[in-house]
Order: C-alpha cells, then sequence, then structure tokens
C-alpha cells in the first residue's frame, strides 16, 4: 500500500471570483448544490435557481434568450434536435379528439410526426398545400385546434400564404405554428404575421456550422409555452451544454453569414439559370418564381440562402453531376457555413413512389442547394463543371 495522501475531490465552487469572462463558460455539471432544504424548497417554488441540468442549464438559457431577442419572443426553450421541437408544441398543446392541419411539403419528419405518429395519438392530421389559403381555411374542423406550416418549402421553395392562413386561423380561433428554420428571423419573423408559436431546427443556419443538433421553440401565450417547456423536462428532450454554447458562438457570426450566403444565393440563381444543362432554377426572388409576388412582401424581398434546380436529365446525369462538382458537399442537410448539395429523390423524397415525387414537382434531376459563405467565383466554377456532366 502506498502511503500517498489522497487526492481530496471534494466538490469546490469554480474560481471566477469577481471577474467575469467574456466568452460564455461552459457548464456541463448535471446537478447544483444548494444550501439547505429550505433554500432548495423555495428555489424550486419560484424557479430562480438551477438544480438538475435536465430542467434547465446555464447555456441553454444563455442561448435560448438570444433567440428570444432574434424572434421578439419572451421565455423560449431550447431542445436537443429541431424535431424535439417540432414535437414538443404538437404533444403539449394537441389532445386526443383533436384535429392538425400541416402544410403537405413539411420537413420530411414532421411529416412522419404529424402522419403517423399523432393519429396512434388519436390526433388526426390534413395535409394541405400551404400557398393556398382557401384550402387551408376549407380544411378547418370545429376539432381543428392547430395548423403547422413553414413559410419556405424544402425542397420546393414554394411561399405559403402565410397572411390568409394565420386570418383564417385567427378567424376560427385556433393556434398557428410557424417553423421558420428555413427563413429565419433575417427574412421573416413569425410573430409579425400572426403565428402562436415559432419552432427552429437551431441545428441549421443559427448555429451554422454542422456542428450541433438543437432546437428552440416558442409560444407567445405563457400558459402554453409552460405546457411545452414542462413537456420537455419530462421526455427529456434537454440539449447539451457544449452544443448550446457552439449554438450560441454560431450566432454571433449568423447576420454576417446569412447576409453573405444570401448574396451568394442570389448570384448562384442567376448564374445558374444561364448554365446549359440546368432546365429550371427555383428562387423565391427571381421573377419567374411561381409566387414571386409573395416572397417580395412576405419575406421583405430577401431571397435566403436556399435554391432548388432541376438539371436535363436522369438519376444516371444526376449521379455524374454530383461526382463532378468537386468541392461541394452533397450532404442532405442545410445552413452550414459552406454549400451543401442535396439530391431529394435518394434522400428526403426516398419514401415516395417515383410518381409521387413527380406530382409536388421532384425529379430524379431535383436538387436543392443550401448556399454557403465561399468564394462566389468559386460557387460558380463547381457548379459550371458539374453541370458538364450532364
Ligand atoms: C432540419 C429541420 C428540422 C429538424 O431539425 P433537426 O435539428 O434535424 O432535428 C425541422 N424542420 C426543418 C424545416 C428542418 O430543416
Amino acid at each position: 500500500m502506498s502511503d500517498a495522501k489522497p487526492t481530496d475531490i471534494r466538490r469546490q465552487p469554480f474560481p471566477t471570483g469577481l471577474s467575469a469572462p467574456v466568452a460564455s463558460p461552459i457548464v456541463p455539471s448535471v446537478v447544483y448544490s444548494t444550501e439547505n432544504p429550505d433554500a432548495l424548497d423555495a428555489q424550486y417554488r419560484d424557479g430562480s435557481a438551477y438544480t438538475y441540468a435536465r430542467e434547465g442549464h446555464p447555456n441553454a438559457d444563455a442561448l435560448a434568450r438570444r433567440i428570444d431577442a432574434m424572434e421578439g419572443a419572451i421565455g423560449g426553450h431550447v431542445t436537443g434536435s429541431g424535431m424535439a421541437a417540432v414535437s414538443l408544441p404538437l404533444l403539449a398543446c394537441l389532445n386526443a379528439g383533436d384535429h392538425l392541419i400541416a402544410g403537405d411539403q413539411l420537413y420530411g419528419r414532421s411529416l412522419r410526426m404529424v402522419t403517423q405518429e399523432l393519429p396512434r395519438l388519436g390526433i388526426q392530421t390534413t395535409c394541405v398545400d400551404p400557398t393556398d389559403a382557401a384550402k387551408v381555411a376549407a380544411a378547418i374542423r370545429p376539432e381543428t385546434r392547430m395548423i403547422l406550416i413553414e413559410v419556405v418549402s424544402n425542397p420546393t421553395i414554394r411561399v405559403a400564404d402565410v397572411e390568409g392562413i394565420a386570418r383564417a386561423a385567427n378567424d376560427a380561433g385556433i393556434l398557428l405554428a410557424i417553423d421558420n428554420t428555413f427563413t429565419t428571423p433575417r427574412s421573416f419573423c413569425p410573430f409579425e404575421h400572426g403565428a402562436d408559436i415559432i419552432i427552429h431546427s437551431v441545428t441549421k443556419m443559427l448555429s451554422g456550422h454542422s456542428d450541433a443538433t438543437l432546437g428552440y421553440v416558442v409560444a407567445k401565450d405563457p400558459e402554453h409555452q409552460e405546457k411545452i417547456a414542462s413537456l420537455g423536462v419530462t421526455l427529456g428532450t434537454t440539449p447539451s451544454p457544449f452544443d448550446c454554447w457552439l449554438a450560441e458562438r454560431g450566432l454571433f457570426t449568423f447576420d454576417l453569414r446569412y447576409d453573405q450566403a444570401e448574396r451568394n444565393a442570389e448570384a448562384l440563381a442567376e448564374h445558374l439559370s444561364g448554365v446549359p444543362g440546368i432546365k429550371r432554377v427555383l428562387y423565391p426572388t427571381r421573377p419567374d418564381h411561381p409566387d414571386h409576388n409573395r416572397a417580395m412582401g412576405l419575406l421583405r424581398g430577401r431571397g435566403g440562402h436556399m435554391l432548388s434546380f432541376e438539371i436535363d436529365g436522369d438519376w444516371a446525369a444526376a449521379n455524374r453531376f454530383v461526382s463532378a462538382s468537386g468541392d461541394l458537399a452533397f450532404a442532405p442537410t442545410l445552413g452550414d457555413v459552406g454549400t451543401t448539395l442535396s439530391h431529394a429523390a435518394s434522400s428526403s423524397h426516398r419514401a415516395l413512389t417515383p410518381e409521387a415525387r413527380a406530382a409536388i414537382g421532384i425529379t430524379d434531376g431535383f436538387f436543392r442547394v443550401s448556399v454557403g459563405c465561399e468564394d462566389i467565383d468559386l460557387l460558380k466554377s463547381d457548379f459550371a463543371r458539374a453541370a458538364v456532366a450532364i
């Protein structure tokens, strides 16, 4: 046996003293100590301090307060993924027997949630084209409690008639939830357009570096928000402190990244429209876009960082296009600081038959681009080289 003195591993306060660090510290602690039972009782009653990380931690709150400020919201809740942020308001605000209206082009997993999971729990969903507010209004039933839409659809880049849908929801006294991931508060603030609930996959443009999986959800009504946050604690949709820290760090350059990516997207859309072998380019502020007028008004003329295009060719040509695209990352995500290219027929829309895909305009030659912040000339030459291979 060694006679070495045991190392003292008793917990001690972290010695920041009176110095305030400029960058947020990462607080991975799962649990927080309290002075005595009286103090613990008081902090549970008024929610004034941290107790256990699943119930909340400083890095989640630091991130939530920043996204609140961007969205003009109060008391938003950060979750461990965008899907958790989509699921929580559905599960917290709807009951068995209620009816939901959902956009028919929602993010794939969101569609799965509303068409496969909710019906198991006795909540029926009708999927409707959100570019047509009259169709949405016509789908409202006495038991309809919520409408869930995205502003710009993925990957077809159609722009929802948010104003018309908000009017219909308001007239019928039902909640409007908007997934603002694609549009971001830089081009669209849902609370200014009649939404009751805002959802984000923070994983994408807000965080911006494809290294953190996170979501955010906020309801205008504090009672709804309390239900949503409480269900998150019960289901355990808690985000990792490190991921929250990464996303908070990412937000410092969000405006710069978004504006640069948008400038690139506009220029790339223009460039692609003149490249032989590319037969259709979808970008909301282009005059040939089917929702051009709506996009100019609703998105304040901001087209964002997402565009789609169709090559004049089949699946084999799509393969050649990607193989020849050089340094472009072929990856089914969006919002990264670098440009990513994705192919709906082999990823997000693979579960649909080719006929069902064709009905919504997704052919084997259909691509979506999440435009990044690279030098635009590099992007143009990568795409031009790929197009030669079609
Ligand atoms: C990615 C995405 C989600 C899901 O987010 P995760 O962070 O991947 O769980 C939800 N909605 C939209 C519009 C998305 O793009």
